[in-house]
């Protein structure tokens, strides 16, 4: 089954209302592939999220950062799933390493909130990877296959959800994986899928890489057979997130 290539832009905690308008405006102007080959996803913070929405071109979509693992209710500084539905936000990142790490969110928990929020319409760029320990212990696949066997545990339904491998030593270090090093991550999740959950989900699944990507370095990751896209940090506040999104092609 063809998977079409996906690209994520995650803007984190940035961004002023003139600067993202600025962002805004360079991805309507640009000239990229159409959406039967590439599809675009930006995540502003929540604050920005109706106003990215109402400026940005219609073959670009908008994702959350993340959302709360059940119903919404008192929990103070939260956002639901039901409220994202609400805006016509159609996806949401979750188990992003910053959180992970940071605010203690755990595979169970990330699992719960894959869970909920594809229980709630939207559809989750769900994130897994290792810390630079694991990798040099040896543990990267027994890591990452814990994080999406909690995930697997938790749904059913594969549809919705693209899978993003992000080496936490690589995000935002400007130490990118190489290419080879992001093949052989990619290829054993997908045939961790296929044994464990099904070969129909291995085969349409998106596994995108994450972590330092760039304009420089996309090209040659994009083009190993199991990378089917990125999710990129740093470079999305940039124009070349605009050839990121050309190295679909
Ligand atoms: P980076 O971040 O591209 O700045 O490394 C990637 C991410 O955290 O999704």
């Amino acid at each position: 089954m063809a998977r079409k290539f996906f690209v994520g832009g995650n803007w984190k905690c940035n961004g002023t209302t003139e600067e993202v308008k600025k962002i805004v405006t360079t991805l309507n102007e640009a000239e990229v592939p159409s959406h039967d080959v590439v599809e675009v996803v930006v995540s502003p913070p929540f604050v920005f999220l109706t106003l990215v929405k109402g400026l940005l071109r219609s073959d670009f979509h908008v994702a959350a950062q993340n959302c709360w693992v059940r119903k919404g209710g008192a929990f103070t500084g939260e956002v639901s799933a039901e409220m994202l539905v609400n805006l016509g936000i159609p996806w949401v990142i979750i188990g992003h390493s910053e959180r992970r790490a940071l605010l203690n969110e755990s595979n169970e928990f990330v699992g719960d909130k894959v869970a909920y929020a594809l229980s709630q319409g939207l559809k989750v760029i769900a994130c897994i990877g290792e810390t630079l320990e694991q990798r040099e212990s040896g543990s990267t696949m027994a890591v990452v296959a814990a994080q999406t066997k909690a995930i697997a545990d938790k749904i059913t339904n594969w549809d919705n959800v693209v899978l993003a491998y992000e080496p936490v030593w690589a995000i935002g270090t400007g130490k990118v994986a190489t290419p080879a090093q992001a093949q052989e991550v990619h290829c054993e999740l997908r045939k961790w899928l296929n044994e464990n959950v099904g070969a129909d989900v291995a085969a349409s699944t998106r596994i995108i890489y994450g972590g330092s990507v760039n304009g420089a370095n996309c090209q040659e990751l994009a083009g190993q057979a199991d990378v089917d896209g990125f999710l990129v940090g740093g470079a999305s506040l940039k124009p070349e997130f605009v050839d990121i999104i050309k190295s679909a092609t």
